[in-house]
This record gives structure tokens, C-alpha cells and sequence, in this order.
């Protein structure tokens, strides 16, 4: 599923310039996290196909196996009469909006394997009645287990990116080449979203997640007429700034980490999570060394030789990157003077949040439910932190290991996977 990408020139001038700086050696294509630069695997095929999880239904017995797409779990249910609650099934709604209940087999051995993702499975634990106790009460909903952990320990890697701008046109090349610093800094570029106003949105990142990137906002300021006039400016963006393409430098093991709370007890409604990006100065600092890295990667001969251009300025690098306006957070006048400022202000997700139901805290080894019978969870709310460049093959990975573990520990073979 995982394939050895061709490498696009832009990525190869990036390849250079990253070592031509000293993020050195080159390890070449390789799946590890090693210090140094490397080239990392990818979904597409050589054909330009991407492949998705989707694609393991076709190993599957479908005899054994029942997809309902469209359905959405409400909670889960619980026999509460012994001395450990346990769980019995879930009510779901289906596509219609019909509710229905699903329950587990007789069989000791079935469960209910929770896979709603770090902002679905703390919700889906506390609507359930899991949760911290102020949480619960808040929103009156029947207590099954207190746990005080659910919804805690929420990390996000957090990102911010400087525009490369080029006096050439360049081709559209997603991620490939990464940079890794000995502090957990990771460098990465894409390029070549000016090709059409349609590609700027489209384009992986930086600009595709126009709401995504609202929750760089505080939830309570992220009002209608935020987001449009949000998005709005996602569409007057001015096509020079987006010609070339950028480099971002993203923070692995964020020390900084925040909180999920439930808003309502509706689960078709986001909860809101904030992750206190930088409220660690170890993290602000990393942030502000890989931007200090990137700009001296562009500022490198060998991307000036590629992309045709002077060598810039720093600060006309952070001012074109400021001016692309790409979250909501207010900016201030010493935005490129000031590296840390810079970091606060530009700061986005890519997405690879994770956390709120750490293990020990609110799953054990084999990611049970603590205090509880019949309860898994296995996605990346468990996780207490993400890999440095893509989490998807890591969380893959830990279905099928979990999977397998499972399927012998039914079959009573040994567990070794
Ligand atoms: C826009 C975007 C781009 C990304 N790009 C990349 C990338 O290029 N490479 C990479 O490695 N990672 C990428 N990621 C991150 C990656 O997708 C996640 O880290 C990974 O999918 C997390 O896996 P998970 O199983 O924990 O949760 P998810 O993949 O989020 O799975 C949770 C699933 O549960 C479903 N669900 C939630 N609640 C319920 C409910 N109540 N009832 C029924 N179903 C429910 C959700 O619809 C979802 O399908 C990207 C993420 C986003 C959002």
C-alpha cells in the first residue's frame, strides 16, 4: 500500500538545500524517523493512484463482516448490574435517521471496539457516560464510569510555513523529502498551487483546510461571520504569493497539550478541543529554529538556482507568509521581526491531533477500557504522540496489529503478532 514516490524536481532542489544547511546526512528513502534528511514513503502508486484504508475491506471474509456506511453511534451501552460496568452494544442512527440498537454476541469474547478517532472517542466516552465527573454533570448525563483522564492530554503537532516564491512556473509536487532536526523539528515543502484558483484550494495543507484551520481560533470566537469572512479572504488571495510553493516546519512530541469538552450531548456536533499550541516555550523555541531552518533553506544556491530568484530576506519571506492570512488569529505589527510572534500568529493544524484517551490513564496496554468489561478503543486518541511527518501508516499499522492480537486471543492461539 505504501510506495517509494518518484521524486518531483522541486523536492529534489529541497533534498539539496536541507543538506546543503546541515540537516544531514542523507538517509534516503527510508520509513524511519532518523535525524537527517530522507524521502518518505507515499499512498500513490506509480501510476498516480492514491489508496486508502478502504482498500483492506477487500481482504476481508464478508461473511463475517457487516459495513454500515452513514451510520452514526450515539453512545454505548452498558450492563451496570455487576461490580464492573460492561458493555452490551451501541445505538446508532442510520442514514435515514433511524435509530437502531446493536448488541454484542453472548459470546464472552465479542466487545465493542471504539475507532471514532481522537476528537470522535472522547466525545463518544463522555456522551456514553465516561468521563470527568464536572463534564458529565454539566450536560446531565448519567455517570457509568468517572474517569477524570477522558478528553485530557489532547496534542497537536503544530505547524507554520513560509511561501517560496519563483521566477519559474513549477510543477505540483506533494510532500516527499523531510528534513529532521535533532529537537524534533520536521521540515517538509510542497509546491506548484498557482496553477489555478481551483488548485489553492484543492492543494494539500496550508490552504485546502479553510474550516480546518479555524481551530486555531477559541470556539467561542468562531462565530458565522468569522468564518465567512474567513473564507472570503481564502478566495481574494493574491495568485503571485502562491506561485512557487512553501516550506513548513512542524513540531513532533508537542510538550504543550489541551482538553476536549463536550458542547452538547448531540454527537452530529463537534465538541470543542483546544490544543494551547506554544504555551510550552521549549515548543516555541523548536518552532522558531525550524523557521529560522527553513528560511535558510530557501535562501540556499541551490533552491535560488531552481526557483530563479535573488536570494530574499527573511523578513520578506515571514511578510509574504503573513499576509497570506491563512488562519484567523489576530497578527501583529512585529510579526516579522519577531520569530516567536510569527510562530504564535501562522501557526495550523495538519491534522494529525491525537491524545485524549491515553493509555494508562483511560485504556490499558491492550487498550481496554479501564474499569471496564468489553470496551476497546483503537485509533489514535491513544496515542501519546503522533510520528513526526504522517500518523495515517502508524494508525494503520496499529489496527491491524490490534486486529490480529485480538483474532488469536479468540482463537486461543498464542498472542504473539
Ligand atoms: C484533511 C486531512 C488530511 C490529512 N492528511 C494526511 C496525510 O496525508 N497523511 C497522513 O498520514 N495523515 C493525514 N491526516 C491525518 C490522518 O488522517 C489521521 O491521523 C488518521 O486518520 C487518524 O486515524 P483515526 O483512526 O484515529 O481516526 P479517523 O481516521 O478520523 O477515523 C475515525 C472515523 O470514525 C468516524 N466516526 C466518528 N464518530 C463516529 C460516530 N459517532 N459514529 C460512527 N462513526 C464515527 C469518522 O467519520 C471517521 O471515519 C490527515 C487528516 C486530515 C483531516
Amino acid at each position: 500500500m505504501i510506495h517509494q514516490p518518484k521524486l518531483a524536481q522541486w523536492q529534489g532542489a529541497f533534498k539539496d538545500s536541507l543538506l546543503d544547511v546541515g540537516v544531514s546526512p542523507y538517509n534516503g528513502f527510508t520509513y524511519d524517523h532518523i535525524h537527517g534528511t530522507k524521502v518518505g514513503g507515499t499512498l500513490f502508486d506509480r501510476f498516480g493512484r492514491r489508496h486508502t484504508a478502504a482498500e483492506l475491506l477487500a481482504s476481508a471474509n464478508p461473511k463475517m463482516l457487516t459495513v454500515l456506511v452513514y451510520a452514526t453511534v450515539q453512545k454505548v451501552l452498558f450492563d451496570q448490574t455487576g461490580r464492573r460496568s460492561t458493555a452490551m452494544g451501541v445505538i446508532f442512527k442510520d442514514e435515514n435517521g433511524n435509530q437502531h440498537q446493536a448488541f454484542l454476541t453472548n459470546n464472552r469474547r465479542s466487545e465493542v471496539i471504539l475507532s471514532c478517532g481522537a476528537i470522535g472517542t472522547p466525545q463518544m466516552l463522555m456522551l456514553s457516560g465516561i468521563g470527568p465527573k464536572a463534564e458529565l454533570d454539566k450536560l446531565n448525563i448519567s455517570m457509568v464510569l468517572r474517569n477524570e483522564f477522558v478528553g485530557k492530554g489532547m496534542a497537536d503537532n503544530p505547524m507554520n510555513s513560509v511561501f517560496v516564491p519563483t521566477n519559474r512556473p513549477v510543477e505540483q509536487s506533494l510532500i516527499q523529502t523531510v528534513g529532521i532536526t535533532k529537537t524534533g523539528v520536521y521540515i517538509e515543502s510542497s509546491s506548484g498551487f498557482g496553477q489555478s484558483q481551483d488548485s489553492i484550494r484543492c492543494h494539500h495543507g496550508i490552504l485546502s483546510a479553510e474550516i480546518g484551520q479555524l481551530s486555531t481560533i477559541p470556539p467561542k470566537q468562531r462565530t458565522p461571520e468569522a468564518i465567512q469572512a474567513f473564507i472570503k479572504r481564502k478566495r481574494d488571495l493574491p495568485h503571485e504569493a502562491f506561485k512557487g510553493g512553501f516550506i513548513l516546519e512542524k513540531i513532533a512530541r508537542p510538550i504543550s497539550t489541551g482538553h476536549l469538552n463536550l458542547v452538547n450531548t448531540n454527537i452530529d456536533d463537534n465538541p470543542s478541543v483546544t490544543f494551547n499550541y506554544f504555551h510550552h516555550p521549549h515548543d516555541l523555541q523548536r518552532c522558531v529554529d525550524g523557521i529560522r531552518m527553513a528560511a535558510k533553506v530557501i535562501q540556499s544556491k541551490h533552491f535560488t538556482n531552481f526557483t530563479r530568484c535573488d536570494k530574499p530576506t527573511v523578513e520578506k519571506l515571514l511578510n509574504m507568509s503573513v499576509k497570506a492570512n491563512i488562519n484567523l488569529i489576530p497578527k501583529h505589527t512585529n510579526d516579522t521581526k519577531s520569530l516567536e510572534q510569527f510562530c504564535k500568529d501562522t501557526v495550523i493544524t495538519i491534522w494529525h491531533y491525537h491524545g485524549g484517551c491515553h493509555v494508562g490513564k483511560v485504556v490499558d496496554p491492550d487498550l481496554k477500557v479501564l474499569g471496564t468489561n468489553r470496551l476497546r478503543i483503537v485509533d489514535g486518541s491513544t496515542f501519546n504522540e503522533s510520528p513526526g511527518t504522517n500518523p495515517q501508516g502508524t494508525v494503520l499499522m496499529m489496527g491491524r496489529y490490534m486486529g490480529v492480537k485480538i483474532l488469536r486471543r479468540r482463537l486461543g492461539k498464542a498472542a504473539h503478532v
